[in-house]
């Protein structure tokens, strides 16, 4: 689970986000939407410790990001900026993740399998297509089987059939029982992903329900 309370993020005399509180919870999808710009890459950042609240907290299992022993085997993201090592196969790309965050090398095999990879686990990532950087990005969440999982806008530019893969992975991720917790500026991608919604906008928090009670209310 993740809970955010009363979350601030000021750059400079502008505020990214406000006074945000809610819980992201297990064994099911959770939307976040909002407008480019209301905040959602900035939270997700927080929640991640790459960005440090001006004030309020982050909790993920009760836990401050930079008190969990292995990261990774905790929360695994698929961000909007990655980057990969351009001197690096995927596998090795993989590798360094992993031996880093106390993950066997065998479990590079797994998630490689997972989304589809093996075939090109000895290629480097700078030739790859956007939807094979997605799926790299998305091995690289699920290497410490983590039992969070945050992806942010993750079906940007994919076609069809990856953006189709990648909402069953998250329906799947949830359905084990993995907290799943997936942004979006469209309605639309959210209505056929989430159970639960969660919308801001300048910042602020605007909705918090079930995707069924905020459909029937708007
Ligand atoms: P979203 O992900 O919903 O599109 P962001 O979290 O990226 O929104 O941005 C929220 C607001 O914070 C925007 O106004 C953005 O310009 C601002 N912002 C984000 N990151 C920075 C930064 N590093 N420095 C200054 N302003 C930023
Ligand atoms: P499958 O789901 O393909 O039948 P298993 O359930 O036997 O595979 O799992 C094999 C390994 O892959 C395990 O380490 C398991 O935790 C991991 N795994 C399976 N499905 C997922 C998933 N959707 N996300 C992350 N890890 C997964």
């Amino acid at each position: 689970m993740i809970e955010l309370s009363e979350l601030t993020k000021r750059y400079g005399g502008k505020t990214a986000v406000e006074g945000l509180t809610f819980a992201v919870r297990p064994g099911v999808v959770t939307g976040f939407l909002g407008p480019n710009g209301a905040g959602k890459s900035t939270t997700m950042r927080m929640i991640l410790g790459l960005d440090r609240p001006t004030s309020g907290d982050v909790r993920i299992d009760g836990k401050r990001y930079d008190q969990l022993p292995e990261p990774l085997t905790y929360i695994g993201a698929l961000l909007e900026a990655r980057s990969v090592h351009p001197g690096r196969t995927a596998y090795h790309h993989l590798l360094c993740l992993a031996q880093s965050n106390g993950v066997p090398e065998r479990r590079i095999g797994e998630v490689l399998d997972l989304v589809g990879l093996s075939g090109v686990a000895r290629k480097r990532p700078k030739g790859f297509s956007l939807g094979m950087g997605q799926r790299l990005g998305i091995a690289s969440a699920l290497l410490g089987d983590p039992k969070i999982l945050m992806f942010d806008e993750p079906v940007n530019g994919l076609d069809p059939e990856g953006i189709h893969w990648i909402r069953n992975l998250m329906k799947q991720l949830a359905s084990d029982g993995r907290t799943v917790f997936v942004s979006s500026h469209l309605m639309s991608e959210m209505a056929l992903t989430a159970d639960h919604l969660v919308v801001i906008g300048q910042g602020r928090l605007l909705a918090d329900t079930s995707m069924a009670r905020f459909i029937e209310e708007n």
